[in-house]
């Protein structure tokens, strides 16, 4: 079921609920919330506004983290393999989060279907600076990548 589910997905790689687009750009720099030194249009939000498939885990990791700072639950939910997908994320009913930055500290392509991303993300929760520290493992499935599941390091 899912597997089917997946290979639908694979002709766009886009989310499936449609929901307006946002017409982002980080409030201190004008770019990308991922830390790129890009717009978000011509950044992650190639990916997540459903136009293009991410090319890499890392691109796929930058995308998913500015999702997250854009409340994107279906883009999440999209990019995440069926194996460890979570039904749903209500992102909107958790603690306010604040995101700060994100730094990609090693892109590790293992083989032509697997690869490791580590990473760096800074956020705030109720005024307290908290730091998630991850490497995460990505999937390649009919071309699109997906976030399997991940390490906290400490
Ligand atoms: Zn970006």
């Amino acid at each position: 079921m899912s597997g089917d589910l997946d290979r639908h997905r694979a002709t766009s790689c886009a989310p499936t609920v449609n929901i307006a687009k946002i017409d982002f750009m980080n409030t201190d720099t004008g770019t990308c919330p991922c830390g790129s030194s890009k717009v978000y249009a011509d950044c992650c939000g190639r990916y997540i506004e459903g136009n293009e498939a991410a090319p890499s885990a890392e691109a796929l990791m930058r995308s998913r983290y500015t999702a997250y700072t854009l409340l994107r639950e279906d883009y999440l939910l999209a990019t995440w393999h069926s194996a460890t997908r979570p039904e749903r994320l209500d992102l909107a009913d958790e603690l306010p989060c604040k995101w700060l930055g994100l730094q990609v500290k090693r892109h590790e392509q293992q083989d032509a279907e697997h690869a490791l991303v580590e990473f760096v993300a800074r956020y705030k929760v109720g005024g307290r600076a908290q730091r998630m520290h991850e490497v995460s493992r990505f999937v390649r499935a009919d071309g699109c990548w997906y976030y399997m599941d991940g390490d906290q390091l400490g």
